[in-house]
């Protein structure tokens, strides 16, 4: 199918974003990598009157670690973050989610800002976001604010961004020497979205019991979420097997499946419960001695 008709807008700068907003109001929808925008617009699943086509701005596609944080830009790729010697050697989540998010050719263009913008309920990049408690940098004409990711992502295929507003930066915390994280996914074929799939970050104090855990699930649910119960269960104590064990059953029933081509809901539980146990056992192996 063709799309509906649109006006097309090349922002060269933000200024120009800035000026198409004010000019079309709510009419105007960022194009970043176009990977989820035009397929929508193909089917008809959305018909925005004006395209703003972020692509030509020079200076938001970067990857840069600073004040503890890894910051990563509008235009920054996820074959970017597939082949980065500094995703791979120290960001374990982010590592294992660039690898699977849908087919080589999609990760070319696809963005990491653009899959969290979009908030597909299967999103890959959302539930790792979670669970590597990740921020948003949201950007008007005259200042920016920075959104924790569990405010950012507010409904299936809905963000906090105000009128005005685009994503201009997502803020990822930098692991420290006793932080890892790992990420699951369990796809029908390769380069499917996940029938379900599971990011998982432990944090160890001194004595090595858990400070921290993050637990983010996506595909079971309108939006990806957070296995807060499970994410308490870690916290305080030794990263044991058992506890693993709880915290895994324990996301099994906070997720809140629908069932579909991909599975049933008790099916889809059940992975839940398999992939969260794999994971934090993964992130456990990787945090260094
Ligand atoms: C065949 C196929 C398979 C896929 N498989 C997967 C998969 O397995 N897992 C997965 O997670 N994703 C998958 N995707 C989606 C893909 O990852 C997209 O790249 C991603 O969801 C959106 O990023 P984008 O840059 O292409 O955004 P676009 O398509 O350009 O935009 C998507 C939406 O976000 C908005 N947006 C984009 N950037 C910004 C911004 N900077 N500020 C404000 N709003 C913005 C747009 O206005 C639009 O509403 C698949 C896509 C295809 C075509």
């Amino acid at each position: 199918m063709f799309p509906a008709a649109f006006e097309y807008v090349r922002a060269n700068s933000l200024d120009d974003v800035f000026a198409a907003f004010q000019k079309y109001g709510g009419d105007a929808r960022v194009l970043a990598g176009g990977q989820s925008l035009i397929p929508a617009m193909r089917l008809r699943l959305a018909q925005p009157a004006v395209l703003v086509d972020i692509n030509p701005i020079g200076n938001l596609a970067y990857l840069k670690e600073d004040g503890g944080a890894l910051k990563i830009g509008a235009l920054t790729r996820h074959a970017d973050l597939e082949f980065s010697p500094l995703i791979q050697s120290k960001y374990g989540i982010m590592a294992d989610v660039a690898r699977v998010v849908a087919d080589p050719i999609v990760r070319n263009r696809g963005t990491l800002c653009g899959a969290i913008a979009h908030n597909d309920p299967a999103a890959d990049w959302t539930a790792a976001a979670l669970a590597g408690n990740a921020s948003v940098v949201a950007t008007k004409k005259g200042g920016s604010r920075t959104i924790p990711i569990d405010d950012f992502l507010v409904d299936s295929f809905t963000n906090a961004l105000q009128p005005g507003e685009l994503v201009t930066e997502v803020i990822w915390p930098s692991p420290d020497g006793r932080t890892a994280g790992a990420y699951m996914k369990i796809e029908r074929k390769v380069g499917d979205y996940a029938t379900a799939a599971v990011a998982a970050r432990l944090t160890l104090d001194a004595q090595g019991n858990v400070a921290s855990a993050g637990i983010g699930m996506c595909a079971v649910g309108p939006q990806a979420m957070r296995a807060k119960a499970g994410e308490k269960l870690l916290a305080g104590g030794a990263p044991s097997d058992d506890r693993i064990a709880a915290a895994a059953e324990s996301a099994a029933k906070e997720c809140d499946p629908a069932e579909d081509t991909r599975g049933s809901v008790d099916f889809k539980r059940d992975l839940i419960r398999v992939l969260v146990s794999r994971a934090l056992t993964t992130a456990r192996g990787r945090i260094k001695k």
